[in-house]
């Protein structure tokens, strides 16, 4: 009864979590399979994002009763996220399940599963804890090693937030902000370091916020920016990334670290959401166009191979073709290189479920696949720049397509294909680009 599986949905703070469960799991004896059917129990762990994601996790999980209702000893739970959403609802809806945790007690699973398969000798029993816990946070820390080196790893600085944008259901399922120590995380990403990893993405659900009313400024540096300083010293880290952060959390003293801090990478993601002000007022998101894009030149003129992305939800409930013109403008003036555009659907328990949902369908369609053609043209003429130059890439793994073709990244976090050999994995290469498509540079490595 001791195989596990664990399904992940959702976002890179998900996987991250779900990784430390794996590792909790592991310490206390159970094996971690990559085969669902050979598994004694299966764990979802669920992204609440869209309506739609709770959705596919709950027809997964309907799945998992009719195979538990065949085996009796199968084991199934609902974790993170929608666990947190839905609470006990979950039981009425699937009766079979034995075990939902919340998202502050990732680290309690390992006990739980020990209860209920001693209770299953017994008598069923199943385990349902939403509760906060002081220094949850502190547990999302151990990282699976396989027999591939790990080249680029997730570490998870913080955890909830305590924004209330209109169309987020994350302060609901992640609760207030708490976050780790900054001595703790350095000695997480030291560990990391010593076992082979040379990247590391810095995680939290507003993660340049990281430390605001807990960790003093020094000197009129920000938690966050301590933070960055304290990696960046750590030899043999050669690249620092971080996400998702938030635009007013991005002080001068962050955005001159692109400068100062030789191992953070030339790239960022900064959610604009929408361009017109209307709109991000009834968004609850506190700044102004003006502010945002004032950002975005700063972060440009950090570095010259800064690359920008953002997020964008368009056909928000009020906007009109007014407004739909000012994100156009505003994505067109910031010149993103790499975006997430989203058509805005309802969530329920967020306070926009209240708003009139008053933007047709079509319309939002319409200027989705009108904002995806400028991504495309502005990415493109962004990489059009880089031909025959050269670039430190971070070789990844093979490419998905192409016989002998491998992957990396680039500091400024675009893809490069090239031709190579699996040995290249992990390593540190410099790369001529000869040509490129909107999405991907196109490298030699033999033309250096
Ligand atoms: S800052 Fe991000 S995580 Fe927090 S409420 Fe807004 S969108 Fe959600």
């Amino acid at each position: 009864m001791n195989r596990v599986f664990i399904k992940t949905y959702g976002c890179q703070m998900n996987e991250r979590d779900s990784e430390a469960v794996a590792c909790k799991l592991q310490e206390r004896g159970y094996e971690i399979v990559k085969n669902e059917e050979v598994a004694d129990v299966v764990l979802l762990n669920t992204c609440s994002v869209r309506d739609q994601a709770e959705q596919k996790a709950i027809g997964k999980a309907g799945h998992l009763s009719k195979r538990k209702r065949k085996n009796q000893k199968f084991i199934f739970g609902i974790m993170g996220c929608m666990a947190q959403n839905r609470g006990e609802e979950l039981f009425d809806l699937l009766p079979d399940l034995d075990l939902v945790v919340g998202t502050q007690k990732f680290h309690r699973v390992p006990e739980y599963l020990d209860e209920i398969t001693e209770e299953h000798t017994l008598k069923p029993k199943n385990i349902f804890n939403l509760d906060t816990e002081e220094f949850s946070q502190e547990e999302i820390r151990e990282h699976v090693y396989t027999q591939v080196a790990k080249v680029s790893a997730f570490v998870s600085i913080m955890q909830g937030c305590n924004m209330k944008c209109s169309f987020c259901i994350v302060p609901k399922t992640r609760g207030k902000e708490r976050y780790r120590s900054i001595d703790s995380i350095e000695v997480e990403v030291q560990d990391l370091v010593d076992r082979g990893v040379r990247e590391i993405t810095l995680l939290g659900q507003i993660v340049n916020a990281y430390g605001r009313g807990s960790i003093p400024r020094k000197n009129g540096k920000s938690p966050f920016v301590q933070l960055l300083e304290r990696l960046n010293k750590i030899d043999g880290l050669y690249r620092i990334r971080f996400t998702s952060p938030h635009p007013t959390s991005f002080g001068d003293d962050l955005i001159e670290c692109y400068n100062n801090l030789s191992k953070l990478c030339e790239y960022a993601h900064l959610p604009m959401q929408s361009g017109s002000d209307k709109i991000l007022k009834l968004m609850n998101r506190p700044y102004s166009r003006m502010r945002f894009l004032e950002i975005t030149k700063k972060l440009r003129n950090s570095h010259p191979d800064m690359r920008l992305s953002t997020d964008v939800i368009l056909g928000f409930p009020g906007e009109n073709e007014d407004d739909y013109a000012l994100t156009k403008s505003a994505f067109q003036e910031a010149g993103f290189e790499m975006a997430f555009i989203f058509k805005y659907s309802e969530r329920s328990g967020t306070p926009a479920v209240n708003f009139v949902d008053s933007v047709p369908q079509e319309i939002k369609e319409e200027r989705n696949q009108n904002l995806l053609s400028l991504l495309k043209n502005q990415s493109f003429v962004a990489n059009k720049l880089s031909i025959n130059r050269s670039f430190e890439v971070l070789v990844e793994g093979k490419a998905k397509r192409g016989v002998d073709k491998m992957v990396g990244r680039t500091r400024c976090n675009r893809r490069v294909v090239f031709k190579g050999t699996e040995k290249m994995n992990g390593e540190l290469l410099n790369i001529l680009i000869k040509d490129v498509t909107s999405t991907t540079l196109l490298g030699d490595i033999s033309a250096q």
